[in-house]
């Protein structure tokens, strides 16, 4: 209630308590004129003026009523007549059971006057608060979500003016016929104490709008009338309007990074497709001479070699660069079959041949290991990435060591090379999307895709790539693979 309304109300209880009062002398001035002789019929008459004007008007006016009809009563209708004495004890008793019927019921009467107040506020509210949550449901997604909020609060709730200050977005969104000018830092520093503040006459209120206990704005309301509970019930679902915009937000955008990896992975299909006829054709051509040695001259069989085996790498990025536009669209389609790791390695590592020059190159593992459910096409392309890396990242003559064990309870390949390593603390980060290091940035060619797919095939098996080995060492991958129990 506001300074004005409460001292309208003071006027206003004075006036009605005077009008009481004149009612309680007109009901005595009738009663001597001597239309009413009796004065348990004067006691009655007064107690139906004073439950009357408990139910028509309140506590305050129908007490002061009282009080008048006590001492007229006891001055015009008790024993001694003309005095504020009684003769007769037992008058005393009927003037003080006067007083407490007339008091305890005007009490009565202007309780359940309140109550019903109460209720009908608590009706208005309850639908005010229905209307906003039926507003703040059906926004509009074209307009920022605090700006229609603020409008709604307005609406519903009749304030002349509301400003809400939407901490994500860093706006303050007004609503209402009025404006709260000056309000921006004050809703700011509400927003980020996430204490509400109000002037003396509660006139305006500003209030934190928190959400799981973290303050995610806050807003500012003039001449807002409603109980406690309703204003944190309005703040509580402007909270969850706030959310919700910005997780459909972050929802689309999520889809629409979907749709475009899957755009690419389709895209790349494509192209794989259409390089994969030529590369067929000239497959077919080099083989067919390569049947017949001795139609061609040595030079020119030679060359035809080098063009067979490029067409076999060829053929083989075009399907890795489709695999790996897949991984990345979230798309990895699995297809195990039990291998034996050992060889499995060792044919790897042969794919590498014409890079491996000058280099050791070893596959450590003992012969009697157990066989793996695994997708070699897939395993095999995450090895290469780590082989790749090793061959790029450490000196072209440094050996290149390859292990396999049974280790835990799963099947555990290393890829061990003896170059520069991975510090400590970026053994997470390079397996990031598109993370390279600086080291490498500029000096080496590559994406910084690598790692992250191989990470991703392994983790499509159950298993898991991470980075071992002494930091300022050469660089130590671990592959962990689950045994699922099949033996060749
Ligand atoms: P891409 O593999 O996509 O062609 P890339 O090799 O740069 O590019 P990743 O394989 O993901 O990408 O590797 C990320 C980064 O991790 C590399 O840029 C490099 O800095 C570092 N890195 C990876 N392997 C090694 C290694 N064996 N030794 C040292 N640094 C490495
Ligand atoms: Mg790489």
């Amino acid at each position: 209630m506001s300074m004005w309304e409460r001292r309208l109300g003071v006027w206003g209880t004075i006036l009605r308590s005077t009008a009481g009062i004149a009612i309680v002398l007109l009901v005595t001035a009738v009663a001597r004129m001597g239309l009413v002789v009796n004065a348990t019929t004067v006691g009655f008459a007064f107690l139906i003026v004073v439950l009357g004007l408990a139910t028509a008007w309140g506590l305050h006016e129908a007490v002061a009523a009282s009080l008048v009809a006590v001492l007229c009563f006891n001055f015009f209708f008790l024993p001694p007549l003309g005095r504020f004495t009684i003769a007769d004890p037992e008058n005393w008793v009927a003037l003080c059971a006067f007083l407490a019927t007339a008091l305890v019921a005007s009490h009565l009467s202007n309780r359940a006057k309140m109550q019903a107040v109460e209720a009908r506020e608590r009706q208005q509210e309850t639908e005010r608060l229905y209307s906003f949550s039926r507003s703040i449901l059906l926004t509009d997604t074209a307009q920022p979500v605090g700006q229609q909020a603020a409008r709604f609060i307005a609406q519903a709730f009749d304030c002349p003016a509301v400003a809400l200050y939407d901490a994500a977005e860093g706006e303050v969104y007004r609503g209402g016929a009025g404006d709260l000018p000056t309000i921006d830092d004050r809703l700011k520093q509400v927003a980020l104490d996430g204490v509400r503040s109000s002037d003396a006459s509660r006139l305006l209120m500003v209030l934190p709008i928190t959400l799981g206990g973290r303050p995610i704005g806050s807003v500012a309301m003039l001449g807002l009338s409603c109980s406690d509970g309703a204003m944190e019930a309005l703040v509580n679902l402007v909270a969850i309007a706030l959310e919700r915009a910005r997780s459909a937000e972050i929802a689309s955008k999520a889809e629409a990074a979907r749709q475009s990896e899957e755009f690419k992975s389709t895209l790349l299909d494509a192209i794989a497709h259409e390089f994969k006829t030529p590369l067929t054709s000239i497959k077919a051509a080099s083989t067919s001479i390569l049947s017949e040695p001795d139609r061609v001259a040595p030079d020119v069989r030679e060359f035809t070699e080098i063009i067979d085996e490029e067409t076999d790498r060829l053929t083989l990025l075009v399907n890795e660069a489709v695999r790996m536009s897949q991984i990345e669209a979230g798309k990895v389609l699995v297809e195990k079959q039990a291998q034996h790791v050992p060889s499995f390695l060792a044919h790897v590592l042969s794919t590498f041949q014409s890079r491996l020059e000058g280099r050791a190159a070893t596959v450590e593992a003992a012969d009697d290991l157990p066989a793996v459910l695994f997708d070699p096409d897939l395993i095999a392309l995450a090895v290469r990435q780590l082989i790749d890396n090793a061959l790029k990242y450490s000196p072209p003559e440094s050996p290149l060591r390859l292990t396999a064990a049974v280790v835990d309870g799963a099947m555990e390949i290393r890829v061990i090379d003896q170059g520069k390593g991975i510090p400590e603390k970026e053994r997470e980060k390079v397996f990031q999307v598109y993370y390279r290091r600086n080291t490498s940035k500029g000096t080496v060619p590559g994406t910084g895709l690598g790692l992250h797919i191989a990470r991703e095939i392994l983790k499509a098996h159950g298993g898991s790539l991470h980075i071992e080995g002494a930091s300022g060492a050469g660089a130590e991958f671990c592959l962990r693979l689950p045994l699922e129990g099949v033996r060749i």
